[in-house]
């Protein structure tokens, strides 16, 4: 097994990566960085979800020196790649002094200019903006060690080949230049013939896996509302006992207590804790006096406990094979089981390529809304303060409440109100996520879509409701108006399932041609 601490990264890297809370390389990492830190150009196969930015980002500021000059660029398709990819590097430069900036479309050129002046060395940027800033002589690369091109196939299919093309030719041609992209299209190989130095490639090998035969459920969720979504599913199961996977040992640590605070018992396992702690965890499970076990893939391989219900993984795993390890944990010995997976509008590819690699399909399910699980949370509060009434706390700062208002006010109602002051946080549920679409010039509660596919394809409207409900896995009542012209079409989706829509139909292929849909613009007339 590799361990983060078999690549020489220097220990600023190693600590970052240690408060990040990875505990291995994932596969695509441990084959890439190696190679990167040696230095050649490289081609790797990978898609969002499988941590393809810290298999380039961990490489890439170990090598950035204080040198006050740009040492590397990487281009994004989007605003919220370039947004996300910085993120990931800033924490990983956590303990180097590397300045990191993105920039891109849609934010003020001044800022960016003003923060560029200030010395950055590691630029994360959209195509057109970057180029915007070379012309503008507010951005050098003369300097540039470092190119990555991510999700270089997104980037062709948006035209960004020209901008690409004259990016690159302003950085010095002894570059390493890396490349990762979903799939390998020819353009995509003439662009590394062209501009890499004997490129080797890196995919992550699928070998064969098959999932077991038990119920697999996916949920769409935002991650901003995710452990909302998480408890109502859970409340919604008949649980027994149910392992809970999360991506790092920090994602283990807060869920967990999360879980606590809210009255679920759950035990967190990971690579940190020592053997007595992990065989006192271990113990509970077995024993079943924790009804959930928060593990990380690492600290759970060598779990053997035969009656786990459900298998949940709360953050989606970075492969196939991953996941059906993770899955095989459940419906062992002849038992029901089943396996729950939450999906985030940007993993909805992911969890497609899992479904294709282990050759199983995920029914798509709604998380339960608070009606539905309602009576489980009124019980759970009402447990909370039987358990408060039976202790020995001390009580009488708030009975002296309690006396002054209720010469005015029933004790039934001053305690409904009481309550709700307590409890009102976890009913509130915040719908949504930090996507914008804008105007879109859709019908009120829904955005609307334009798609650069029409008549000419012989698309028809019930094409489209197949395609996007199969696909995205949604009901095609969350389908609104569907306008088909000669070249494109306009289409409207429900608000709460657009961000899905959007991450799950953004170029993938539709009667032989590779689809682009983004967010349409009220009233402008486009002439394809
Ligand atoms: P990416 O595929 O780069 O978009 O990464 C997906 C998510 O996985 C991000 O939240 C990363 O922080 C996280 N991640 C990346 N590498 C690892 C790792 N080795 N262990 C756990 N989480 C990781």
């Amino acid at each position: 097994m590799v361990n983060f601490s078999d690549f020489a990264l220097h220990k600023t890297i190693q600590q970052a990566i240690h408060d990040m809370g990875f505990e291995e390389p994932s596969p695509i990492q441990e084959q890439c960085i190696p190679k990167i830190l040696e230095g050649v150009d490289l081609i790797g196969q990978a898609q969002t979800g499988t941590g393809k930015t810290a298999a380039f980002g961990l490489p890439l500021i170990e090598k950035m020196t204080n040198q006050n000059a740009v040492q590397a660029i990487v281009l994004t398709p989007t605003r919220e790649l370039a947004i996300q990819v910085s993120g990931e590097l800033r924490k990983i430069a956590k303990y180097k002094r590397v300045r990191t900036l993105p920039i891109y479309g849609g934010q003020s050129i001044g800022h960016q200019i003003r923060a560029l002046k200030q010395g950055v060395q590691v630029v994360i940027g959209t195509p057109g903006r970057v180029l915007d800033h070379l012309r503008r002589k507010t951005l050098r690369l003369d300097q540039v060690k470092m190119l990555v091109l991510d999700e270089a196939d997104e980037m062709l299919d948006m035209g960004f080949q020209e901008d690409i093309e004259s990016i690159i030719q302003e950085t010095s041609s002894d570059r390493q230049t890396l490349l990762f992209s979903a799939t390998m299209p020819q353009e995509i190989l003439r662009l590394a013939r062209k501009y890499m130095n004997d490129p080797q490639t890196v995919a992550i090998s699928r070998k064969e896996v098959t999932a077991p035969t038990i119920e697999q459920v996916y949920y769409k969720v935002f991650e901003r509302s995710k452990l909302e979504s998480l408890c109502r599913i859970i409340d919604s199961e008949d649980l027994e006992l149910g392992i809970v996977f999360c991506r790092t040992k920090r994602g283990v640590d807060e869920l967990t207590e999360a879980l606590q605070e809210r009255g679920y018992m759950a035990s967190g396992l990971h690579g940190d804790l020592s053997q007595a702690q992990r065989d006192k965890v271990m113990k509970s499970f077995r024993d079943s006096t924790i009804e959930l076990l928060v593990a990380t893939d690492v600290a759970a391989r060598g779990i053997d406990v035969g009656n786990v219900s459900h298998v949940i993984n709360y953050d989606i795993p970075q492969d196939p094979e991953s996941y059906v390890h993770r899955i095989g944990r459940t419906g062992r010995a002849g038992r029901k089981g089943i396996a729950l997976t939450l999906v985030t509008p940007r993993e909805m590819k992911q969890l497609r390529t899992i479904e294709k690699v282990s050759k199983s399909t995920l029914e798509s399910r709604n998380v339960p809304s608070l009606e539905e699980v309602m009576e489980r949370q009124q019980t759970l509060w009402k447990q909370q303060i039987v358990n408060l009434l039976a202790g020995d706390d001390d009580l009488t700062p708030f009975m002296q409440v309690v006396d002054q208002l209720k010469d005015n006010y029933p004790v039934e109602k001053i305690a409904a109100a009481t309550l709700s002051l307590a409890f009102a946080s976890s009913i509130t549920f915040e719908e949504g996520d930090a996507y914008d679409f804008g105007d879109t010039g859709a019908s009120k509660g829904m955005v609307r879509f334009f798609l650069n596919i029409g008549r000419n394809l012989e698309l028809r409207p019930p094409d489209l409701v197949k395609e996007i409900t199969e696909l995205v896995g949604i009901s095609s009542k969350a389908i609104g108006k569907i306008d088909i012209f000669e070249n494109f079409t306009f289409i409207e989706v429900s608000q709460d399932v657009a961000p899905f829509v959007y991450e799950a139909m953004r170029h993938t292929r539709m009667k032989g041609k590779r689809i682009n849909l983004e967010p349409a613009k009220p009233r402008v007339k486009r002439n394809q």
